[in-house]
């Protein structure tokens, strides 16, 4: 049975979508193939699987059969064409640019970004002769102005973590189209659930299955979809694509593969090469989380709206960056690009600069102290003694990341007891630090 997006509603497809009773074995959960190789049923088959005239599986660094389940679940929930899971969001996005690059290449970033992400772009593909060129994402314009001729993508992340922005996607695609190039967008924060970047004209999309895919903070995993609607082959930018490829006995990815050409390159090239797989058992944790992946959301906005609105409302703080209440300079991007909600991860600011914000997560019971986000679990950091700490004050600023920030991942206890936690923090934070003495 194969569940449509036409056919099925988000809910159905987030449990079935890429997934049936196991042919074999008649298991109806999708089965850990924990093997690392696939017997060939003839020298025949083997070959065909090896010039890709015949989909199947040969290792699992470049496809495995639980893994692919992940990957239609995702594309589908996405709408998109086809998928390729790796090893985390980051190899996620190495993945995503590495059909389209090549050295003396170019690409344009917001400078809104996860902070790996910023060091990713500018330190190690830099490596690989690759240059990003930042702008600030909350001017659509910014990013035309910065287009140059080696240019091959723009990429965004929609709810930029830590500062909160939205950006608005659909000018931003249009301003890529125009150039001829794709829009990648990591939608990690958004999850399809919230944000569908291919319905306002994004190419690509990328995840840190890490986060609210996998939901639970219990394994590491990346995706980039194709929503098979680029033309590669409209100039010659990404020859990667269109040009005969020497590994694969001069086959063309886009003319052979058509609308999954580039996902088809990002695993016959970049996972056969590169070898970020996604790890079987991995796969099958994020699946899990996937199926309620829905319900998880709805909770996650849910909790989120109730803790900002007590944070805004609270003495020892000084402004609230959630996008879900309608005071945010965000909101109305927010309605359109998010209309079930703003996420669930957000920043706000404390009274008393740094050691106060430093106080208050080293106050928190509740709330763990650590650096990720998408968790059952609620957790909570100080971006500028930990995350953010190596930039400079001008660095951390731009990054909304001051001093006085501090960041929420809300998760799904009960609201009550976050916000009371929180409020026990903030007393604690504004008592007069005591120093123990040691006998
Ligand atoms: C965590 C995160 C990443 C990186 O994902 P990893 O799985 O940690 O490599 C990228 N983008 C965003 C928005 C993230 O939150």
């Amino acid at each position: 049975m194969s569940i449509t997006e036409e056919e099925f509603g988000f809910a159905t497809r987030s449990i079935h979508a890429g997934a049936q009773p196991d042919p074999a074995t008649g298991a109806r959960n999708t089965p850990i193939f924990q093997t690392n190789a696939f017997v060939f049923d003839s020298v025949d088959q083997a070959a065909s699987l090896y010039n890709l005239q015949t989909f199947g599986h040969i290792y699992s660094r470049i496809s495995n059969p639980t893994v692919a389940v992940l990957e239609e679940r995702v594309a589908n929930l996405e709408g998109g064409r086809a998928a390729v899971a790796c090893s985390s969001g980051h190899a996620a996005q190495l993945m995503a640019f590495f059909p389209l690059m090549a050295p003396g290449a170019e690409f344009i970033a917001s400078r809104n970004l996860y902070g790996g992400s910023i060091t990713q772009f500018s330190h190690t593909f830099r490596r690989f002769g690759w240059t990003v060129h930042f702008v600030d994402p909350r001017e659509p314009e910014n990013f035309r102005s910065a287009l140059t001729k080696g240019c091959k993508a723009i990429f965004v992340e929609q709810l930029t973590n830590p500062a909160g922005i939205v950006v608005d996607l659909e000018k931003i695609a249009q301003i890529a189209h125009e150039a001829g190039i794709p829009l990648i967008v990591d939608n990690t924060m958004g999850t399809p659930y919230l944000c569908r970047p291919f319905e306002w004209g994004a190419d690509i999309v990328t995840h840190a299955m890490t986060k609210f895919l996998g939901g639970h903070g219990a394994a590491m995993g990346g995706v980039v979809v194709e929503s098979g609607a680029f033309d590669w082959g409209q100039n010659d930018k990404f020859p990667g694509l269109t040009k005969p490829e020497p590994a694969y006995h001069g086959l063309t990815f886009h003319e052979t593969f058509g609308d999954f050409g580039y996902s088809v390159n990002a695993r016959a090239v970049g996972l056969r090469d590169l070898g970020p797989s996604l790890a079987p058992m991995n796969a099958f944790l994020i699946l899990t989380g996937i199926e309620t992946l829905p319900i998880r959301m709805e909770r996650h906005v849910a909790n989120a709206l109730k803790v900002a609105e007590f944070l805004d409302g609270h003495s020892a703080v000084s402004w609230v960056s959630y996008a879900g209440l309608p005071a945010s300079p965000y909101h109305a991007l927010a309605r359109k690009y998010l209309p079930r909600g703003a996420g669930s991860v957000f920043t706000f600011g404390v009274k008393g600069g740094f050691d106060t914000g430093v106080k208050v997560v080293e106050s928190c019971n509740l709330w763990s102290h650590l650096a990720n986000v998408g968790d059952t679990r609620s957790l909570i950091l100080h971006p500028a003694s930990t995350t953010h700490r190596q930039l400079t004050d001008e660095q951390r600023q731009a990054a909304g990341a001051g001093d006085e920030v501090i960041r929420l991942s809300v998760g799904l206890e009960t609201p009550e007891d976050l916000i009371l936690d929180l409020d026990r923090a903030f007393s604690a934070a504004a008592r007069p630090t005591i120093k123990a003495v040691s006998s």
